[in-house]
């Protein structure tokens, strides 16, 4: 399998290598009007991967003008059509997994055997809003004495898309899939530190036929690029996935031209388990995702919370396991965790460790420092223990394989650690006693809790955070909800009283 991944990935940089990384606008590939590029390297050996159009606001116009030219027809396509297409991009997602697995472990560092799924998670994501589009403008009846109300939901434009660097593959379907399902076109700024899937996606949805100018792809920047997105008159909403700080600004950017933006932020989420759970489910769970992906997972369980009673015994068992987690290269389907997506993302999950010691005084467990013999940008899975709730590594997103623990006594205590954080977009509660876990489900700030389980998707469900985590929701209907407009449309049943002025 190994050798198979490295066999794929090597005839597929021939041709991106060849080609560069370039913008799709109006169906069509192109470099950035500039003629600039910057360079995309693997976090994996440091190597180049391909040359990558340098957008700035002139390209970012083009494309905002071929999504308003596509807009009305592709609006107006009929449902079955949309519905149609949306499944030929799942079924063209399927049909080149194995590639697009290879090439997001390879730019972005993520082991293959988490990628994989996250290409099939994509192609369920078009299905499943395939499968909404016939449903993506019903409305509510409100009927009144005299008059029947009802609404109905509309498109509400072009919108701007701005994905991380973190599962970006994935990521891109999950906002793409339901603004295409509502009628809106796209224009997608994909982060700069991984922009290979993003184009193999937007490819790949062009060959399953979707129409010319309803999905244009601007490489660049954030401060450039992005910007000019979040700042063009013609784009009526930007969903964004990525840093707090950065979603500030976009709010900021986004303001004068009133734009609707909906904000999926950073996290440092509680894993919270009780004396009562089932602790070896907890145990694999909490690890699971806090080192999965690499910790680079905006949902990923930060801080353990554990109970003081089990903690000596609980804390023996995750040393063991942490110690035993296999760093390598991500293309090796053995790998558990590969490297951070860059240098300078290194160096921060790096200064972790060396804040935790001296400016926190926690115990480190297990881990800091890069691990030996190893080229790229890795770093050694790290536990910390006995933290306290105020400390920085209890406080702050490290976003990489870095897990803090922290002791508590009782529920109560349990619920003012998980909410003093400026965060609140997951929780997981472990514990047998039912109510204890409802009430701590009710009591803990965050947009999303899980009880006795570890992340578990179900697409119709409210995906978003509270806090510093987010402003809005994904999923289902709440997705169009945000990609369209609410229209009420008031019919009078009869000859109700006109009051009448000026006779
Ligand atoms: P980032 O905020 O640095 O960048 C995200 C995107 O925003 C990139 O495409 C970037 O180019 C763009 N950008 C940067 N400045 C911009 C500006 N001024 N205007 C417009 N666009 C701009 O985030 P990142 O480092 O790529 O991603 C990691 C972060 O994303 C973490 O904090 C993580 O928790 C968060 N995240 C959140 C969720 C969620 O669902 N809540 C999911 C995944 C990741």
């Amino acid at each position: 399998m190994y050798e198979k991944n490295k066999k794929i990935l090597a005839k597929a940089l021939i041709k991106i290598k060849r080609e560069g990384i370039k913008n799709i606008i109006n169906g069509r590939s192109v470099g950035a009007t500039s003629k600039k590029t910057f360079k995309n390297t693997s976090p994996v050996d440091g190597e180049l991967i391909a040359s990558v159009a340098k957008s700035d606001a002139k390209d970012i116009d083009l494309a905002a003008k071929a999504s308003m030219s596509a807009f009305s027809a592709w609006r107006d396509l009929p449902h079955q059509k949309k519905r149609d297409i949306l499944y030929a991009i799942a079924e063209e997602i399927e049909k080149n997994a194995d590639l697009i697995a290879v090439l997001e472990s390879y730019d972005t560092g993520q082991p293959i055997r988490f990628m994989k799924k996250a290409a099939i998670r994509g192609a369920a994501n078009f299905r499943y809003f395939g499968d909404k589009v016939i449903d993506a403008r019903n409305g509510l009846s409100t009927p009144d004495t005299n008059h029947l109300n009802f609404t109905v939901k509309q498109a509400i434009g072009p919108v701007g898309v701005i994905t991380p660097w973190n599962t970006p593959f994935m990521l891109s379907t999950w906002k793409i899939a339901p603004a295409l399902a509502s009628g809106c076109t796209v224009v997608h700024k994909p982060a700069e530190l991984s922009p290979v899937t993003a184009t193999l996606l937007c490819k790949l949805a062009h060959k399953a036929g979707l129409p010319k100018g309803v999905w244009n792809l601007v490489h660049g920047f954030g401060d450039t690029a992005g910007k000019a997105l979040t700042e063009h008159p013609a784009i009526k909403a930007i969903a964004f996935i990525g840093e707090t700080s950065t979603g500030s600004r976009i709010m900021s950017q986004g303001a004068p031209t009133l734009k609707r933006v909906h904000l999926e932020l950073g996290g440092q989420n509680p894993s919270i388990v009780f004396a009562d759970a089932d602790l070896e489910r907890a145990l694999d769970s909490t690890i699971f995702m806090k080192y999965s992906l690499n910790g680079e997972r905006c949902t990923s369980n930060s801080r353990l919370l554990i109970e003081k009673s089990v903690y000596k015994p609980f804390v023996e068992k995750l040393i063991a396991r942490v110690k035993n987690l296999k760093v390598g290269d991500p293309l090796d389907p053995e790998t558990e965790i590969g490297p951070m997506i860059g240098k300078v993302h290194q160096k921060k999950v790096l200064s972790y460790s060396k804040i935790g010691v001296e400016e926190d005084g926690a115990t480190l467990l297990v881990g800091s420092g890069k691990p030996k013999g190893l080229k790229g940008c890795y770093v050694n899975p790290t536990l910390f223990g006995n933290a306290t709730k105020e400390m920085r590594i209890s406080q702050e997103e490290v976003f990489g394989p870095f897990l803090t623990v922290i002791p508590f006594k009782t529920e109560k205590e349990a619920v003012e650690i998980a909410n003093s954080v400026n965060y609140g977009l997951t929780a997981y509660i472990w514990t047998k006693d039912s109510a204890k876990g409802h009430r701590m489900a009710l009591n803990v700030e965050s947009g999303m809790v899980w009880i006795n389980s570890q992340n578990v998707r179900h697409l119709p469900a409210p995906f978003g955070g509270v806090k510093n985590s987010g402003i809005g929701r994904d999923g289902g209907e709440y997705s169009f909800d945000f990609y369209m407009e609410t229209k009420n449309i008031s019919v009078a049943l009869g000859d109700h009283p006109i009051p009448i002025l000026g006779k």
